[in-house]
Parts: structure tokens; C-alpha cells; sequence
């Protein structure tokens, strides 16, 4: 039924939301005396502002961050402190990658059945980076690193690809970039929820859930695949 299975990245075959988690646990402790309600806040109002001019990746949130606590510091912060951010950005760039449990396996399984391909978006270089980190670029006919997921995103794939549509399946833990563009343009989508997913990822267009499918565990995907 399927010629391409294409998989999200971040969330869906390693970790990342919980890099940038425990990396705003340390911006909110460096700003405690303004309260995590509110450093929290502030700083997820610049990021969403500022997507459209940096995009999606560590970069971005490393430039929200110091945006934040000049804002919330009257533009008192001092330089040792910006430093301290600019290094939680360089640790996050570094973090070593960890693979959600049953990938590397699901991945192998599949790669012998199926075109695969994999749709990330970010930073070029720290989601190159990551991919080469991973172990798994072999086991993918393509990899596609894109600035944002939206319908005419993912059509442009296709017709690179030459794939059609309806033999398109997508894979991926967010409703907002891997499910909802998916479904729209007539592909079928499998969404596996992560732990915790990024706010602005959760505000998405309502599709019917009778058009995609949703499993707990990236494990329980060559079933359903077979018996679709
Ligand atoms: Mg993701």
C-alpha cells in the first residue's frame, strides 16, 4: 500500500524537546527574582515572534533567551550572564543523541521493505549534525531538511521524490508539522506523541482523527503498517 515511509526527527526517533526542557530549567533558575511563570512566558512569546525570523532550532532559542533577559532585566544583564547562555546553547549543540526506544530496530526492519526518508526542520547544520550523530543516515534514501512543515512543503517532496500522494506515509510526534500538513494533502499519517511536546507544535488546524492514525510506541509501526 505504501512505496515511502517518511519519518520527523527531533521527538520521533531521539530525544530533543527534553534538551531545550532542562535547558529553560537553568534560564529560569539564572532568572529566578523574576518568578518561572513569567521568564517562562516572556521568553515563549519572543520565540514564537521571532520564528519567522530565525526558524525552528537551538540557534533561535539561544537568541530568544538573550532577548528575554534584557527584556526582563531592563537591559540590566551583564555580559558574564550572556555568556552563561550562549553556553547552554553550545552544550545543547553538543548533547549527545539518544535514540527513543525500538528505532534503530523499527528503522532496520523497515529500511528492507520500504523507501525511507527523513523530514526534519531546523538548523541545517546542528539537524546535519544530529543525523550523522544518530547512526542512521544509511538506512534513509534521502534526508530532507526543510524550514518549516507545511502542505506545500511536504507537495514539493513528493514531486521530487516522485511519489504519489496516496502511497505517502508519515511519521512523526508533532500534529502541527508532521500530522495535519500530511493529511491535507491527501498522505497518510501515523502520529506518536512524545512526553512533552513544545506549545506552539500543539496549535494546529483540527483534522478528523478518523484521517491518521495515533500508537503509543514507534515499536507497534511495521504492525500497522502490515495491516493497512
Ligand atoms: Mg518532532
Amino acid at each position: 500500500m505504501f512505496d515511502v515511509i517518511a519519518f520527523d526527527a527531533d521527538d520521533t526517533l531521539w530525544h530533543n524537546e527534553s534538551i531545550f526542557t532542562m535547558t529553560q530549567e537553568k534560564f529560569r533558575e539564572m532568572l529566578s527574582s523574576h518568578g518561572p511563570e513569567v521568564v517562562d512566558q516572556t521568553l515563549s512569546s519572543t520565540q514564537i515572534k521571532n520564528l519567522k525570523l530565525f526558524g525552528y532550532g537551538i540557534k533561535g532559542f539561544i537568541l530568544s533567551m538573550i532577548e528575554t533577559s534584557i527584556e526582563l532585566t531592563d537591559g540590566e544583564i551583564n555580559g558574564n550572564e550572556i555568556q552563561q547562555i550562549l553556553d547552554f546553547g553550545r552544550e545543547m549543540l553538543a548533547a549527545p543523541i539518544e535514540l527513543l526506544p525500538d528505532v534503530q530496530e523499527v528503522i532496520d526492519e523497515l529500511s528492507k521493505q520500504y523507501r525511507l526518508l527523513l523530514i526534519t526542520k531546523g538548523d541545517l547544520i546542528d539537524q546535519e549534525a544530529k543525523i550523522a550523530r544518530s547512526g542512521l543516515v544509511d538506512y534513509f534514501t534521502a534526508v530532507e531538511i526543510v524550514s518549516d512543515k507545511n502542505p506545500q512543503t511536504y507537495k514539493k517532496i513528493l514531486l521530487r521524490h516522485k511519489i504519489d500522494d496516496s502511497r505517502f506515509m508519515m511519521v512523526g510526534n508533532s500534529m502541527r508539522s508532521d500530522i495535519v500538513p500530511v493529511v491535507q494533502i491527501g498522505g497518510h499519517a501515523v502520529h506518536i506523541p512524545y512526553d512533552t511536546t513544545w506549545d506552539h507544535e500543539q496549535n494546529h488546524t483540527y483534522i478528523d482523527p478518523a484521517n491518521y492514525t495515533q500508537i503509543k510506541s514507534i515499536g507497534l509501526l511495521p504492525k500497522l503498517i502490515e495491516e493497512k
